[in-house]
């Protein structure tokens, strides 16, 4: 097992179950999460013969890069990561002028199967441990020698479908121990399984949740979003207002345009009456289309009037910066069309 999946009660009781100081957890601890080492002898302070126990019991497996690809439009890199059973994922570095921000997946593929995203359409493969959401973050700042000040947890996979690790995960990089992010700074996108927002919102942490409505009306949504068959809008919008009363944090609305399908004049209405007086934030975001589905961006004069819309009824819009276009940006699409070219290899040789 990698050792950074221990907490730090978990190495004190590993270790003085073992006869050793307590003390040599701290020590342990901060080289590994705060350091970032990815080799139990690079642990100078620690005495030879404890450093030889760790590496008989634990091992620290950082991810191999399989590739890496950097835009020349705004600097945003994207990384695929192979993991120790070979599976691949990708995590992304945006550098911004307020810092950097890491978006990192938390399953490897995802069962919820909204429609434009190409993420899911290999279904779900694994969750992936507290580790290895560790290991994303550490490795981007390993491999760029960048301090990353922000987290999103949209890159591939459903957060609140790997809850427990993701909530370890959210307090494992927060911590003081650790490189001790802010959980201001942290945000979890889900596309609203209800009963985990609840759950979250008990836990009252400090994250941002970023809630992936995309539509207005639940037939719409239903058409892009499979989820949707589960929750109505009315149960997600509880929800979020449970979550906002818990934790005093605005929610954050994402809503990828679909020319035709949820873009028009009347969407935008009745989005505005769906959000209106409620303490929020809305994100609009170009949809990135991919070949396996044909779903079209939004023509901008259309953005702009969508915009428009709902911030004459006094509603907080920004629209989405593309970063990374030249570099396949959207969801899960490096990830498939890297997988996509080994399976041709393995068939040509
Ligand atoms: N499963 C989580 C987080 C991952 S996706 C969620 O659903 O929120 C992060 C965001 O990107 C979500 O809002 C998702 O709907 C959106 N997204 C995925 N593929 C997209 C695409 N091709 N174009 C635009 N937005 C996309």
């Amino acid at each position: 097992m990698d050792i950074r999946e221990l907490s730090m009660e978990e190495l004190k009781s590993y270790l003085i179950s073992g006869g050793e100081k307590s003390f040599r957890a701290a020590q342990i601890y901060s080289w590994l999460h705060q350091k970032l080492v990815t080799d139990i002898d690079e642990m100078t302070n620690i005495p030879a013969g404890l450093r030889e126990k760790l590496k008989q019991d634990y091992e620290i497996a950082p991810f191999e890069v399989a590739d890496v690809l950097t835009s020349s439009l705004d600097g945003t890199s994207k990384y695929l990561f192979r993991l120790k059973d070979g599976n691949v994922i990708e995590s992304v570095l945006m550098k911004y002028k307020h810092g950097n921000s890491v978006c990192i997946s938390t399953q490897v593929g995802c069962r919820m199967g909204c429609r434009f995203c190409a993420s899911t359409l290999d279904g779900l493969e694994r969750n992936l441990e507290v580790s290895e959401m560790l290991e994303e973050i550490y490795l981007i700042q390993r491999l760029s020698g960048e301090r990353v000040s922000n987290i999103v947890l949209m890159g591939s996979g459903e957060p609140l479908d790997n809850f427990d690790n993701v909530i370890s995960f959210v307090k494992r990089i927060s911590d003081e121990n650790g490189l001790h992010i802010s959980q201001r700074n942290i945000t979890i996108s889900t596309c609203g399984l209800v009963e985990n927002i609840c759950r979250l919102a008990d836990l009252n942490l400090q994250i941002t949740l970023a809630l992936s409505l995309h539509a207005a009306d639940d037939e719409t949504r239903r058409e892009l979003m499979p989820v949707a068959k589960r929750y109505t809008i009315t149960e997600i919008l509880e929800a979020c207002s449970y979550f906002f009363e818990k934790t005093g944090r605005r929610i954050s609305f994402e809503y990828s345009l679909v020319a035709g399908v949820n873009d028009t004049p009347e969407e935008a209405e009745k989005l505005a009456a769906l959000l209106k007086g409620r303490n929020c934030h809305v994100n609009l975001i170009p949809v990135n289309p991919i070949k396996e589905r044909d779903y079209r961006k939004s023509e901008r004069q259309n953005i702009i009037k969508f915009k428009n819309h709902l911030e004459k009824n006094g509603i907080n819009v920004t629209i989405r910066r593309e970063m990374g276009s030249d570099i396949q940006g959207a969801c899960g699409q490096l990830r498939k069309s890297y997988l996509e070219k080994e399976a041709e290899k393995e068939v040509l040789s």
